[in-house]
């Protein structure tokens, strides 16, 4: 099979690198990639945005499948587009991306399913958002319907800083995600990640993971797209995982079907693990980042074959096994992200950094200039590891760090903490 995978940060090297293990795949081309990507896959230079260019390449390179990593063209709807053109696409269409692409979307479908997750109002006038927030009072949380890439969601411990930020999204501060806002209630409880493949049909549970978003260590700092990660999640036991996807996963799914608008792809399930169980604080529709990196490493199965059953609606068919080892991933991030930092710093050391059998370097911003690997965004690379143990796993991630030389990177020193701590 020829395959086109649409992207260029971690999560898609993760992908690509699983990809090229397997044993359908052809050729592997991806649109932009980076150079950690250019390892194993032919570049080209597409637009994801310019679908017509994407389906003209398609045609004349015989793809297959395209593969699209990250939610911005699945809200544009290039799947719809693709297939449109008779061109499978693993990913959901526009109508079922909604599910991350606005919060106002899901919390209706969970109203519908009967689905776990905070109380809320949804408002399109500042007057009455504040006035909601005067009678519910703090904590409570504040967050700008549409794609905000991470930066919509205000968790207030104070009324004034939830009216402040009610403020905010009238003011424009987050474009048109914020013309609408969701207040919800706080809700108590353990953070962790559930991601399933869906079919349209049938959902089948790939892992579970936690990651980090604050910036520094002992997770202080501003929010990031995410500082490292660990898979699976210790909180999620069996019971919990039955839970969510009978109380959750299965009743979403069903949902969609039924709305004429199925799922397909990946969905990948925010939830917070209260005293009650499992509650979904939203969904993506996509693999995470940097959790798919730890999942790729966990993978028995192979993901060409996952995501082709996902595109054809066969997977019933097959099966997503893992292994037992833990895997964690370091983001290593040039200094000043997530403010501004400086682009084009050399990097080096990295065949060192991954002379382990048990490690693997995930480039996430980097390009490839003159034989130098050279950063080329915020987040450039993921140190991922596997152990027998979340501790392990950490000392050979922490150990392929050290033999990164990049001056002007940064990373956190406490991956994994929580996790570390239970196994203590
Ligand atoms: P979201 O973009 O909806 O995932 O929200 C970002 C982060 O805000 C989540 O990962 C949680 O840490 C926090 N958060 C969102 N909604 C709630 C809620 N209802 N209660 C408590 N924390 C929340």
């Amino acid at each position: 099979m020829n395959v086109l995978l649409i992207g260029s940060g971690g999560r898609e090297h993760a992908l690509a690198w699983a990809l090229a293990n397997s044993p359908l795949l052809s050729t592997l081309y991806a649109a932009p990639g980076n150079a950690g990507i250019g390892e194993v896959a032919t570049l080209v230079s597409l637009d994801a945005d310019d679908h017509a260019a994407v389906i003209g390449f398609c045609r004349e390179k015989q793809i297959d499948l395209v593969v699209v990593g990250p939610e911005a063209p699945l809200v544009a709807g290039l799947v719809d587009d693709l297939e449109a053109a008779g061109i499978k696409a693993f990913g959901p269409s526009k109508a079922a991306a909604q599910l991350e692409g606005s919060k106002a979307f899901t919390k209706g479908v969970c109203d519908e399913a009967d689905i776990p997750t905070a109380g809320y109002g949804r408002f399109d006038r500042k007057e009455d958002a504040l006035a909601y927030i005067r009678e519910k009072g703090a904590p409570i949380v504040v967050k700008a319907d549409g794609l905000a890439a991470g930066k919509g969601v205000v968790v207030a411990m104070s009324e004034e800083d939830a009216l402040e930020a009610v403020e905010a999204c009238f003011d424009g501060s987050f474009g048109e995600a914020g013309a609408e806002v969701v207040i919800e209630e706080f809700m108590e409880g353990e953070e962790a990640s559930f991601f399933v493949i869906v079919d349209g049909t049938t959902p089948l549970p790939l892992a579970t993971a936690q990651d980090h978003k604050r910036a520094f260590d002992g997770d202080t700092g501003p929010n990031t797209g995410g500082m490292g990660a660990y898979s699976p999640a210790p909180v999620m036991s069996e019971d919990m995982i039955e839970r969510t996807m009978r109380e959750i996963i299965e009743p979403t799914v069903a949902t969609m079907a039924k709305r004429g608008t199925p799922f397909k792809g990946v969905l990948y399930a925010g939830l917070m693990i209260t005293t009650d169980g499992p509650k979904l604080i939203e969904y993506n529709t996509r693999f995470g980042d940097p959790e798919c990196q730890v999942m790729m490493l966990r993978l028995k199965d192979d993901i060409l074959t996952l995501m082709l059953a996902s595109a054809e609606g066969s997977l019933n068919k097959v099966s997503a096994r893992w292994h037992d080892d833990v895997a964690l991933t370091v983001v290593m991030a040039a200094k000043g992200y997530p403010g501004a930092y400086e682009k084009g710093t050399n990097i080096s050391g990295l065949a060192e950094a991954s002379s382990d059998a048990d490690v693997e370097v995930f480039h996430a911003g980097t390009k490839a200039s003159d034989g130098k690997i050279l950063s080329n965004g915020g987040r450039v690379l993921n140190i991922t590891a596997r152990g027998k143990t979340v501790r392990e796993a950490r000392d050979r991630a922490y150990a392929a760090v050290e033999k990164v030389d990049w001056p002007d990177g940064f990373c956190r020193s406490d991956i994994g903490w929580r996790a570390i701590e239970r196994e203590s």
